[in-house]
């Protein structure tokens, strides 16, 4: 049981970027308004994620890092929905598995919050604590106990780099969530609330708001939405590349294809533009492969998608003189 959890909990947890992912979602799920994620040495050392959500109780804190252990699937019909979710209730038993874990957590009913420490697996102590309503999560040491993995972790920078971008591709979903994230000691990000045109603003700088241009449509099959940078404003970089689907991240090279069609004859050569592109699909249209690590999304009407997007932008592009 101990070494199946350690091997399931390779495919959760690959770096700390994943770890941050999973912690933050559940902080999401559990109904925050502020989640503050500190990290250390690019979370090889510190994850901490903090939370005003609905926190647990004492059972389901301990329960919490149960494989499978999941308040999530109610109904027949949120098992459908899995498909589009990723794996449910692996994340916190994965975590638990291969990291040094603390956990503090209240409910609002309760008046006391319980601590719950974790290292490997073996549940070390669970006490009553004063804690604020929400949960916190600490994650140190990850892989401690598998040096393999430990060993193969990226340089700081690299690992860094993954986790602003999970937590941005997260930040850009959730513009009515504060977020704030410290890395070091140092304030990286503080999000406020807000709309979804200056949540990218606070995410890429001031500059980025006079090259945005929103995107709007609605037909059957798909409802879009967002925002695509000025052609003239197109970089030699590609970073600021978005999709998301029913609100899930995804990468879509055919997608991708299409905007790329949409701005033919308006960037100079080698230039990428940007783009923050929602799409609102219906669930039973779409397979998002169901795991945890990839982004994938296979769509059932992708020709009909890609026009429709295609012809989405270039109209905006038009509307707006560029
Ligand atoms: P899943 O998110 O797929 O249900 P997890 O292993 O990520 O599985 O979490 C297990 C359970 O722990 C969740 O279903 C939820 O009930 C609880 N949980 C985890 N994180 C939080 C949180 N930040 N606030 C409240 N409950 C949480
Ligand atoms: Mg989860």
């Amino acid at each position: 049981d101990h070494v199946a959890n350690q091997i399931a909990a390779g495919e959760v947890v690959q770096r700390p970027a994943s770890v941050v992912k999973e912690l933050v979602e559940n902080s999401v799920d559990a109904g925050a308004t502020e989640i503050k994620l500190v990290l250390k040495e690019a979370g090889k050392t510190l994850i901490q994620v903090i939370d005003n959500g609905k926190g647990m109780t004492d059972t389901d804190a301990r329960m919490a890092f149960e494989r499978h252990a999941t308040s999530k699937i109610t109904s027949a019909e949120d098992l459908f929905a899995l498909q589009t979710k990723g794996f449910r209730g692996e994340a916190l038993a994965s975590i638990a598995a291969i990291a040094h874990v603390e956990l503090k957590t209240r409910t609002e009913a309760a008046e006391f919050g319980t601590h719950i420490v974790i290292e490997g697996t073996k549940l070390i102590s669970q006490e009553m604590t004063v804690v604020p309503i929400g949960t916190s999560f600490s994650v140190k040491n990850l892989f401690f106990n598998i040096p393999a993995r430990r060993n193969f972790l990226k340089s700081t920078n690299v690992e860094f780099r993954n986790i602003v971008d999970e937590f941005e591709r997260i930040a850009l979903v959730h513009c009515n969530i504060h977020f704030i994230m410290i890395h070091n000691g140092n304030e990286v990000y503080n999000l406020p609330s807000t709309n979804l045109r200056q949540r990218i603003v606070n995410v890429f700088g001031s500059r980025t708001n006079e090259k945005l241009v929103p995107i709007k449509e609605s037909t059957e099959i798909v409802e879009v939405s967002g925002f695509v940078g000025k052609p003239e404003f197109a970089k030699k970089s590609r970073g600021e590349q978005f999709f998301f689907v029913n609100d899930r991240f995804v990468k879509s090279g055919y997608l991708h294809h299409a905007v790329i069609a949409a701005f033919e004859g308006l960037l100079k050569e080698s230039t990428h533009p940007t783009y923050f592109i929602y799409l609102k699909v219906p669930t039973n249209s779409i397979d998002i492969n169901i795991h945890p690590t990839k982004t994938e999304v296979k769509f059932d009407d992708e020709q009909a998608l890609y026009s429709i997007l295609r012809s989405t932008i270039k109209h905006s592009l038009g509307q707006f003189n560029v």
